[in-house]
């Protein structure tokens, strides 16, 4: 059984009198221990996405349709209580900003022993102990000084790792880490998506990796749904996608890396921008930007079909694989 099934969702934002769709039809699953990685520029529905797995999605957006299964519980369905015991035990969180999550008036200390307590029945002396064990555990020196610190003692880099360290406390079987690294330091960045990897690896814990760069997720997802406009457009093997891009934005993506272009030479980013929920084109919403799109892109909304490694929904590796199974049956 797969540990996380998002099947069909759709998510929805009721603005005045419209109804403006932010999740088109997103399915996916996500296995015991496996890191999966959420790609798209801002805009594209993937911190959308990971609120809705949580049901945190707050008013005006709600969950229009479709399933999300933590084993064989229906999440969409649990009244709060239930949330409640999903939220941080089962399914944790980690935001880019690690201040969103910590309380600035409170010492590091006493945020993780009330995380830890809040939990289990255990006294503050063994609390402490634990919360130091797990400062340890994510590579801070001097933890027992750190304990008594406050968030703006410590660097942004220190600061996501007691992010993690809070996480572990309640040992999750899934972290969602939305653009974790992007506040910091390319160094530090490096340090804290090794930190991220090496947690999940020892500990089994599922990722959902959340991040505008595929260049980020290439070091840590073993899988990569990549989105544009609230839809899926390509998934498969984060090797094979960054390889062998099929979906024209994907291939955007990968060819605006600066570590894509020449010294001197201008990044090679994607013409136009991600349109707003309320402008969303017809037909295949990438083909204002698309090189190749054609009347029917503009028409008709193309299907997610399995290329052979990774599923893509785009007409022009539709009518590619038609080709191909037209010279096959010629050829037979
Ligand atoms: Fe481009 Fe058409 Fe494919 Fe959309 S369906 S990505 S517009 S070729």
């Amino acid at each position: 059984m797969n540990l996380l099934s998002v099947s069909h969702l759709h998510v929805n934002f009721h603005m005045k009198e419209q109804e403006l769709a932010a999740l088109i039809d997103v399915s996916f699953t996500l296995n015991r221990g496996e890191r999966i990685a959420i790609v798209g520029e801002s805009g594209a529905g993937k911190s959308v996405l990971g609120f809705s797995i949580v049901n945190l999605i707050g008013k005006p957006g709600y969950i229009k349709s479709g399933s999300i299964k933590l084993e064989n519980k229906e999440i969409t369905k649990m009244n709060l209580r239930q949330l409640q015991e999903v939220r941080g035990k089962r399914i944790a969180m980690i935001f880019q900003d690690p201040m969103m999550t910590l309380n600035p008036v409170l010492t590091i200390g006493d945020q993780l022993v009330e995380t830890i307590r809040s939990h289990t029945k255990i006294s503050y002396k063994d609390a402490r102990n634990i919360a130091i064990e797990k400062l340890h555990h994510v590579q801070i020196a001097s933890p027992e000084k750190r304990f008594d610190q406050y968030p703006h003692e410590l660097s942004g880099g220190m600061r996501q790792r007691v992010i993690i360290a809070s996480v572990l406390l309640l040992n999750p079987d899934i972290i969602i880490a939305d653009e974790p690294t992007t506040a910091l330091d390319v160094t530090i960045q490096a340090e804290i998506l090794q930190l991220l990897l090496a947690i999940c690896r020892d500990n089994g814990v599922a990722l959902v990796l959340i991040s505008h760069d595929l260049g980020v997720v290439s070091k840590v997802a073993e899988r990569t749904l990549v989105m544009y406009a609230g839809h899926v457009v390509e998934e498969g093997p984060t090797l094979e996608i960054i390889n062998d891009p099929q979906h024209p934005y994907t291939q955007g993506l990968l060819n605006a890396l600066p570590q894509m272009t020449l010294p001197g030479q201008r990044l090679n980013q994607i013409r136009g921008s991600m349109p707003s929920l309320a402008e969303r084109p017809s037909g295949c919403a990438f083909h204002p930007r698309c090189p190749y799109a054609t009347q029917k892109c503009r028409q008709e909304q193309p299907r997610f079909i399995y290329s052979g490694v990774s599923s893509v929904a785009c007409f022009l590796v539709e009518d590619m694989l038609n080709e191909f199974a037209d010279k096959d049956k010629e050829a037979s």
